[in-house]
């Protein structure tokens, strides 16, 4: 019999066409990939055993940038029919998929659109389009649209950059826990759960940029969560469990950034030059209201100086970073 959870995800792809410094999935460095349908529904199908989540998210990664996003949509609601089931995308590729309303209101999933930044003037010309274009849709299928605010918001769980990141590793998981935005968003990667995104995806970057030989990373790329041969016992504590060892990986501090640019691949160190420990110039965290129409003025964006965000104690609300 599956216990019932409060919450699973999976990311149906790595890749991404935006390049948010911060990402959870460390999309922002160009990673490739998709999770076949084949492949993902397989995980799917071996957990749906045991477990039912509360709230099912697909994400990425950009999720549009599958071409199964529709049928995954439909396999969710086959698995899960009574559980709320969410896509969340930065919408830049909604229209690749010319039946994706259709789905979404056959099978009852939530739209939710993130947005990543207030000063990348290329993108905020295209969300506007992308914003009406889907307002339209959603009212014409009737479809549930959440706009998400992600900016001000990216946690960023490392030192440093591309080659050059590196753990925090300050020596206290417990304080790491309680400033983390990834709180409870248990993850789906490679047939296993994961206890957040910056794990699950982990590998991939190491991958990448070689960081199986830092000495650093060893500790956090042992890490390998669970598997389906877990008794419902240790799948349930696995739920319930707060910090870890290996959440000394994360900063002790929050370590929110508001990215500048978010359309500009990362391009790689300069030559010579020190890895950066922020690309982006920090700016005091505060809540944007969301406005579809650039031609009427800001609401009150006046932020507060230097308020630290507050103590993320509800891992749904703020909801998971993609
Ligand atoms: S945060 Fe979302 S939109 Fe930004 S790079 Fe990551 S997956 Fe892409
Ligand atoms: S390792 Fe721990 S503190 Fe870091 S993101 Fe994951 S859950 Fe949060």
């Amino acid at each position: 019999m599956p216990i019932t959870v409060p919450q699973l995800e999976l990311d149906i792809a790595h890749v991404c066409n935006l390049h948010c410094f911060g990402c959870a999935h460390y999309s922002n460095y160009t990673l490739k990939g998709l999770i076949p349908f084949e492949t993902g529904s397989a995980w799917l199908t071996a957990w749906a055993a045991r477990l039912t989540p509360r709230v099912f998210t697909l994400l990425g990664g950009e999720p549009a940038l599958n071409p199964d996003l529709g049928r995954y949509l439909v396999f969710a609601a086959s698995l899960w029919p009574d559980s709320r089931r969410e896509v969340i995308s930065n919408g830049l590729f909604l229209s690749r998929h010319p039946d994706l309303f259709a789905r979404l209101r056959d099978t009852g999933t939530v739209l939710e659109i993130s947005l990543h930044s207030r000063h990348d003037q290329a993108y905020m010309a295209r969300m506007v389009e992308v914003l009406k274009t889907v307002q339209e849709q959603a009212a014409a299928h009737g479809v549930k649209v959440h706009v998400r605010e992600s900016t001000n918001y990216f946690h960023v769980a490392y030192r440093g950059a591309g080659p050059g990141m590196r753990p925090f590793a300050e020596g206290n998981p417990a304080k790491s826990w309680q400033v983390c935005v990834n709180k409870g968003c248990i993850t789906l990667h490679q047939g296993r759960l994961w206890k957040c995104p910056p794990l699950a995806f982990l590998g991939l970057i190491a991958d990448k940029y070689g960081l199986h030989a830092v000495a650093d990373w060893r500790p956090y790329l042992a890490y390998d969560g669970l598997d389906l041969t877990a008794s419902d016992e240790a799948l349930a504590a696995f739920y319930a469990a707060a910090e870890e060892p290996v959440c000394g990986m994360c900063p002790t501090r929050p370590n929110l950034i508001d990215n500048l640019d978010i359309t500009t691949p990362y391009a790689g160190p300069a030559a010579g030059a020190p890895a950066p420990t922020r690309p982006n110039a920090p700016r005091p965290f505060r809540k944007v209201p969301v406005r579809l129409d650039r031609s009427r003025p800001p609401e009150n964006t006046s932020p507060p100086e230097n308020t630290d965000p507050p103590e993320n104690t509800n891992p749904t609300e703020p909801p998971c970073p993609e």
